[in-house]
């Protein structure tokens, strides 16, 4: 696809102008008069309106290069800015869309509400998000690359390689996968959108996100926690994502903490993301605050302090951090990244992940490995999807 190609919705001398700029490179407003045989006047009012949308820019002077005399013509090109990434990022309760620039830009944002076992195309539910996204943003760009972000590993042509081909009962400790999970649903979004599609982990887009826009960016050797709101992680090395053969590296929820504790649908047995999910964080508050107790309530509680929550949460951080040890050990990352959703309610999370990791790496490692929380919040998702093309 083209530079030019991609700004849908120009009309003659627009569509004229950057069909030239995309064959001819940077020009002045006079060259480009001649070779598109249009008069000054009507090449700078259509450029003025191009610039005002972000479609053009003016290209920088280099110094040294100015003329002696007047002020130099200035040069347009098609604005980098034109490419759009259409993310979509689904959970089993929400979804969130918006439009993101390579410069991290955000347009045309919205979260809801949103069940997926209730949902039955996918790829029509992406069409209709990022078609009210772009409504919203006022953006005249095409969409250049469509990115499906969600929890679990993704396997190219495969779908979702852990699950086993059935909903777990209601009442089961975490809630039941969509069927369109089990498909690898890329080529019918590239079909769609006529554009390149990834299907990609959520925490591997958060990693994505704080290591290019966030707390992590410059550093080569991040890895990414989710730990209370879902479990999983997207790890970094030298500066590159690692899925592994399966899509399956950085699945935190699959390692097994409990030899004989419950099934999960990995086909495992006590897998942490069983033995520690955030229905029993919640089960536990609930016998000292009541029923009525969710999540919100539950972070909220300790971004206030309150020490009986914060103990369940420190508990969580040095469950995992005694798991993740080996994981370090064998990685060396310069800073874990705990989720930037949680707030201040991560503190207690960082405190038991720094005693859990202190006594089972070396003194070194656990002096200089940087532990900290995300900046980003529920961007790090969003931006990282913009970065795929580019790590
Ligand atoms: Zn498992």
């Amino acid at each position: 696809m083209s530079s030019a190609s991609r700004l849908t919705g120009l009309r003659g001398a627009e569509r004229l102008l950057a069909d030239l700029l995309a064959t001819n490179g940077p020009s002045t407003r006079t060259e480009l008069a001649r070779l598109a045989e249009l008069p000054v006047s009507t090449v700078t009012s259509a450029t003025g309106r191009m610039l005002a949308r972000g479609d053009l820019e003016e290209v920088p002077q280099i110094p040294g290069s100015l003329p002696r005399r007047g002020r130099p013509a200035a040069r347009l090109r098609l604005s980098p800015r034109a490419h759009l990434t259409g993310v979509v990022v689904l959970t089993p309760r929400t979804i969130r869309t918006a439009l993101v620039g390579d410069d991290g830009s955000v347009a045309g944002r919205e979260e809801v509400a949103f069940d997926w076992l209730q949902c039955s195309d996918v790829v029509a539910e992406c069409i209709q998000r990022l078609g009210a996204a772009r409504r919203r943003s006022g953006l005249d760009a095409a969409i250049d690359h469509v990115v499906l972000g969600r929890p679990g590993p993704h396997q190219q042509g495969v779908g979702m390689p852990l699950l086993t081909p059935h909903p777990e009962p209601s009442g089961a400790a975490s809630p039941p996968a969509a069927a369109w999970l089990l498909d690898d649903v890329q080529p019918a979004l590239e079909e769609a959108f006529d554009a390149p599609a990834t299907v990609e982990n959520d925490a591997n887009l958060a990693a994505l996100g704080e290591a290019g826009f966030g707390v992590a960016a410059g550093l080569q050797h991040v890895v990414h926690l989710k730990l209370v709101t879902g479990m999983g992680a997207g790890v970094i090395v030298n500066g590159q994502l690692v899925r592994g053969a399966h899509g399956l590296a950085g699945q935190l929820s699959h390692l097994t903490v409990d030899l004989g504790g419950p099934l999960c649908a990995c086909g495992s047995r006590g897998c942490l993301g069983k033995v520690a999910t955030a229905d029993q964080l919640l089960d536990s508050a609930r016998s000292a605050f009541g029923l009525g107790i969710d999540m919100f309530d539950l972070l909220g509680l300790s971004a206030q302090g309150d020490h009986g929550v914060r103990r369940i949460l420190e508990d969580l951080g040095e469950l995992v951090g005694r798991h993740l040890a080996p994981f370090c050990v064998m990685l060396d990352p310069q800073m874990l990244v705990i989720d930037g959703t949680l707030g201040p309610a991560a503190a207690p999370v960082i405190t038991g992940l720094r005693n859990g990791l202190r006594r089972s790496v070396p003194p070194v490692m656990s002096r200089s490995l940087q532990i900290t929380t995300g900046t980003l919040g529920t961007d790090a998702e969003l931006l990282g999807a913009a970065r795929l093309t580019r790590v």
